[in-house]
């Protein structure tokens, strides 16, 4: 079958790579009907994140059940399913926890040997071990495009949300509009969150932030916290999503946050970084990190875009053909797409 490889820093290929097959009897095999491209595959493209050479990329996907083990009861062969980026075992004490994101045999699709050598899903068919906790049925009404979103980005929107405690009535800031960041202020709104401040500098982000009911701010052009304070009697907002991915605005977020805010870092932080802590102790801030966990929100999200509360659909900028892969990574690359979906 046609598959995306990564070949070397700044090169992939599309290439004929061997069937999946079943091997345990949860597992599933799935035929690929839309896979995304993500940031974090960007990392990999680029050599930031190892992976072997002719190693598939790719962990955003939707299709449909070709074959499973006896075990296996989501739904039945022929049937629409969309997949969460990472497999669970269900059984260790991260996910008896409900802390599926720290799974103990957590494996990730499409991120090489070191994170659980399991094959990606920019191809034509995927094998998905402990398909119950990893797939879930794509509700009638929802296309393939907008349940593409529910099991990486969107979850990744809900978790820095839940993760911040954010409640009815509460302001909130986005640092950072990129796909996740887009989908952490719609949301934040759905949740109830009454002013939310969406900052960036790229122009086109900051106006679907508008259309997705957020106050645009622009990060060079405004000066973010004046704006904030003005619009909060001077107390700032009560959550501030991170969703840049560096540490860099990390001091911002401390200062758009009120006393005893939270500050909910979504983006991958690697490495060291300079944190403000003098005054984050001074507010009494708390401060939450770490990857999504949306194996656990994935129904509450999939709830939500079936009652129209989310909808990633304007996120999809580009459709384009898996044979065009490689072209797509470079369009990606040079931040022309929000989200390219791929189809076999
Ligand atoms: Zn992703
Ligand atoms: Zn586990």
């Amino acid at each position: 079958m046609r598959a995306l490889t990564f070949q070397a820093p700044g090169e992939v290929r599309i290439e004929d790579v061997p069937e999946p097959e079943l091997t345990r009897p949860d597992d599933a095999i799935v035929q690929i009907t839309a896979s995304g491209i993500c940031g974090s595959d960007l990392h990999i493209f680029h050599g930031r994140v190892p992976v072997e050479r002719g190693f598939t990329i790719g962990h955003e996907f939707v299709g449909t059940v070709l074959s499973a083990g006896p075990e296996f009861e989501r739904a039945g062969v022929g049937e629409r399913v969309l997949g969460c980026f990472h497999t669970a075992c269900g059984t260790c004490r991260a996910c008896i926890r409900g802390d599926y994101h720290r799974c103990r045999h957590g494996r990730t699709f499409g991120h090489g040997s070191k994170l659980g050598d399991l094959q990606g899903a920019q191809a034509e068919r995927l094998l998905v071990p402990n398909a119950n906790l990893v797939l879930r049925g794509v509700p009638e009404g929802i296309s393939d495009e907008v349940a593409l979103f529910a099991g990486d980005v969107l979850g990744t929107g809900y978790h820095a949300i839940s993760h911040a405690g954010l409640r009815a009535g509460d302001s909130a800031a986005v640092l950072g509009l990129g796909p996740v960041g887009l989908c952490a202020v719609q949301v934040a709104r759905a949740a109830g969150a009454t002013q939310v401040f969406a900052i960036d500098t790229v122009a086109d982000r900051l106006e679907m932030a508008r259309r997705f009911g957020a106050v645009p701010v622009h990060l060079t052009e405004e000066d973010p916290k004046r704006t904030v304070r003005a619009a909060t009697e001077g107390l700032g907002v009560d959550v501030v999503v991170d969703a840049v991915g560096d540490p860099g605005p990390l001091a911002l977020a401390v200062s758009l946050a009120r006393d005893a805010g939270v500050v909910s870092g979504i983006g991958a932080y690697a490495g060291k970084g300079e944190v403000p802590l003098g005054l984050a102790w001074l507010k009494g801030l708390t401060l939450r990190t770490g990857l999504a966990n949306v194996i656990a929100h994935v129904d509450r999200v999939l709830e939500m875009v079936g009652a129209g509360l989310l909808d990633p659909a304007p996120l999809v900028t580009h459709h384009m053909a898996l044979d065009e892969a490689p072209a797509a990574y470079e369009l990606y690359d040079r931040r022309e797409a929000l989200k390219v979906v791929l189809t076999p």
